[in-house]
């Protein structure tokens, strides 16, 4: 490792904010050496954050119907191949009670951009769905919508909305996206949210193509300005029937480097290891959390229909049942050291050092580990 490099890993662990030009030279500068050492300081500053305690949010993929076309993703509109379902009111509530026995206290809606899913839907929808569960907190991932939409939904009871903002670089964005899909627009959704009141999460593909060290240098400078409460990242995965079929998928070793890095950025962010970065790699998400995420998704969905939200090609966890996919993560994070807690996992204050308070889950796991750790790591650009 370079001196270079040593010298911005330790301004950015007293807090300094760094310049687009830092954050490529620290990227462009990155080895095995200083990765270790990035991963050793963002653990540190989680652990006075957050303690040992990684939050869970039950995901439930409401809807593969979507009318945008993004380039990258297989449930666009002009996937003929892809298959369409939408979960009832009922399947959607059902979900939500089998996750709060399992001890989720977060639900996580997302989708495509399905024009069925109106705020005269949502909004009765989140109404009961909150009166069931007044201690949970509700997340939607639901792409872009109009303010008044964002606002009608926050007021029905919604506390956090994801909306990634893909890339902080305009034209990078123009070629992810068809040019309806405009960058600006993106910006201002997450902009919107936060006046709302939202927790907002934004976040990126690493490795989408066309990606250099330069976008993911402004990707790091847009969350060092804006401070979402969120970030998700996972590497890009290609899907056959998408443009992008042939373009290598993100190595699960520079997402975890930028994982380190947006921890020391800001040592209270919400990180998840996410489903992709378990895709790409078999011990994915315990790398993840090893590198500073705090935070781990799984899928509650129907499993009748995982296979239908298929974002990517050989997405992991399609054919286990919720408590199973609860348990095997528990179960994973345990032999690593970290505990999954019963908790909102609310975003700590900034400068917070209290580790959460919880009930962890004592539920012994039965689930048969090997199952899911025979997942095999697809090819990589590295
Ligand atoms: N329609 C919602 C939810 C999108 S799915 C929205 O627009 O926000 C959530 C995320 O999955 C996307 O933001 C994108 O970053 C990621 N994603 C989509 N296709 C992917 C792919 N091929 N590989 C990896 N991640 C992908």
């Amino acid at each position: 490792m370079t001196e270079t490099v040593r010298a911005l890993i330790g301004r950015l662990e007293v807090g300094d904010t760094l310049t687009e030009a830092d954050f490529r030279q620290l990227l462009d500068g990155s080895d095995g050496s200083s990765d270790a050492l990035l991963r050793e300081k963002a653990v540190a500053k989680r652990k006075a954050v957050y303690g040992n305690s990684v939050f869970v949010r039950g995901l439930i993929e409401i809807s593969s119907y979507c009318k945008n076309d993004c380039l990258y993703c297989g449930i666009r509109r002009s996937n003929a191949n892809a298959q369409r379902y939408r979960l009832t009111e009922e399947q959607i509530l059902s979900c939500a009670d089998e996750g709060y026995a399992l001890g989720f206290r977060t639900f996580v809606l997302q989708g495509g951009e399905d024009a069925y899913f109106t705020d005269e839907r949502l909004v009765p929808l989140l109404r009961e769905l909150k009166r069931r569960h007044p201690d949970c907190a509700v997340t939607l991932s639901l792409g872009e919508r109009g303010k008044e939409s964002f606002q009608r939904l926050y007021d029905a009871g919604a506390d956090r909305y994801l909306l990634r903002h893909e890339t902080a670089d305009a034209a990078h964005y123009a070629s992810l996206h068809p040019p309806e899909l405009r960058w600006e627009n993106r910006m201002e959704c997450l902009r919107q949210l936060r006046e709302i009141g939202y927790a907002v999460g934004a976040g990126f593909m690493v490795g989408s193509p066309g990606q250099t060290n330069a976008h993911l240098a402004k990707d790091l400078c847009f969350i060092q300005e804006f401070q979402p409460e969120m970030c998700g990242i996972g590497p890009f995965i290609p899907h056959q029937d998408t443009p992008f079929a042939r373009e290598s998928a993100g190595s699960a070793e520079v997402t975890c480097r930028l994982l380190s890095v947006i921890r020391l950025i800001q040592p209270n962010i919400l990180l998840p290891a996410t489903t992709a970065l378990g895709t790409v790699h078999p011990q994915g998400r315990e790398m993840g959390i090893l590198a500073g995420a705090n935070v781990v998704m799984p899928n509650l969905s129907p499993t009748d229909v995982r296979k239908k939200y298929s974002l990517y090609d050989n997405k992991i966890c399609t054919g286990e049942e919720s408590a199973q996919c609860k348990d095997c993560l528990q179960t994973r994070m345990r032999a690593i050291g970290y505990e999954v807690v019963v908790d909102r996992g609310d975003p700590m204050p900034h400068g917070a050092s209290a580790a959460s308070q919880s009930e962890v889950v004592s539920r012994k796991s039965e689930v048969d580990v090997a199952r899911c750790l025979s997942s095999v790591p697809i090819r990589n650009s590295e």
